[in-house]
């Protein structure tokens, strides 16, 4: 039988944002979960398409996998993240999005279609890494393992809190809400319940390994690529990846800052580089060719007879790509010209009988007397 497409399941377009892929899972969640629909075989099987379908395109990695690949790329073994055998329990998924531990109850389920929102599963902060590049790594991308610090579900109680093989119940006092009501004279207050502070449930006995947080922290492993054309400043999210959410609520993200190290030779503004490349008085008059180095290598550059210092070159698309593909910057070649600062008698020779020959000689300097200025003056005299 042919697999639906993903995103048709959720009916959601291929360029959707992470936060419309959520809502639609959620929406169809609700929508064909089997509290909802006792014996309906077909509600059910729907329900675990939007599981499936979810769990893939809330992934970057495996949603940029499955738009290459398809379903193949989930099939046989291949390059599927995760922990191994397939997808996860359609029922884990719910209670990811949906947040809530206690397996079973209705408590939590009613929590949502009831709409009394309690305070329960909050969503898990946001995390900031910041990432050192070389510029030659932003240039042609890059991929890094980062480790970092980072709260995640408490493995011994799957995030629940609750001590494994303790009974989890809905909580007396707000009865699941999570709120409670409470009069004075004519007003009536929704507080937070103070029983079960919002989580509209009651463990019987708090997880020992997490004290009942539903979290420890460990040290994470992740991949990251590296897009080429990064700058210093640049900000890459990686999604889910931040710190887990607290009760069964979905994880925030982590946002990785590039920070790019100075270069010894190139200087970048935008998509340009600059440098500056000294070259002999010599050249610069007469002209010539030089190789220049670029970041990737070196570029013959044509230097005109007359090259004055200062003048600036553009060697084309030798600069940085852009970051939003396609193109590459300039790499701006300043030159300097040096002047000898000491001279082989030889060389002096050559060099005042050149200055003669243009006329330069007429300028007086160095010490009267000595050498050729010395000597060109007694002519005139
Ligand atoms: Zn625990
Ligand atoms: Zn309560």
């Amino acid at each position: 039988m042919k697999k639906a497409d993903y995103y048709e399941i959720l009916g959601v377009s291929r360029d959707a944002s992470a936060d419309e892929i959520k809502k639609a899972y959620r929406k169809r969640a609700v929508q064909y979960h089997p509290d909802k629909n006792p014996g309906d075989k077909e509600a059910e099987e729907k329900f675990k398409e939007a599981s499936e379908a979810y769990e893939v395109l809330k992934d970057v990695d495996k949603r940029a996998a499955y738009d290459r690949y398809g379903h193949a790329a989930f099939e046989g073994g291949g390059a599927r993240g995760g922990g191994g055998g397939g997808f996860h329990d359609p029922f884990d998924i719910f209670r990811e999005v949906f947040g809530g531990g206690g397996g079973g109850g209705g408590g939590i389920f009613e929590e949502f279609f009831g709409g009394g929102g309690g305070g329960g599963p909050q969503r898990g902060a946001d995390l900031r890494y910041d990432l050192e590049l070389s510029l030659e790594e932003a240039a042609t991308g890059v991929e890094k393992e980062i480790s970092y610090r980072r709260p995640v579900a408490c493995g011994a109680c799957n995030g629940s809190g609750a001590e494994p093989g303790s009974k989890t119940t809905v909580c007396r006092t707000c009865g699941g809400q999570g709120q409670v009501t409470t009069s004075r004279g004519f007003f009536s207050i929704r507080q937070v319940c103070p029983e079960c502070e919002g989580a509209g449930r009651r463990v019987e006995k708090v997880c020992r390994e997490c004290r009942g947080e539903g979290r420890t922290v460990t040290t994470s492993n992740i991949k990251l690529r590296i897009p080429a054309g990064v700058d210093d400043g640049s900000k890459l999210r990686s999604g889910g990846n931040g710190e887990v959410g607290s009760k069964g609520g979905p994880s925030g993200d982590l946002y990785v800052v590039i920070h790019v190290k100075p270069h010894e030779v190139f200087e970048r503004r935008g998509d340009d580089l600059y440098c500056e490349v000294p070259i002999k008085f010599t050249l610069a008059a007469l002209g010539g060719n030089i190789e220049v180095r670029t970041l990737t290598g070196k570029a013959n550059l044509k230097i005109p007879a007359g090259t004055q210092s200062g003048t600036v070159f553009r060697l084309r698309k030798k600069g940085m790509p852009n970051l939003r593909g396609g193109h590459f910057g300039d790499q701006m070649v300043r030159i300097h010209v040096e002047v000898p600062t000491s001279l082989s008698g030889e060389q002096r020779r050559i060099l005042e009988e050149f200055a003669l020959a243009s006329g330069d000689a007429e300028e007086p300097a160095g010490p009267a007397g000595k050498g050729f200025f010395g000597k060109a003056r007694k002519l005139f005299e």
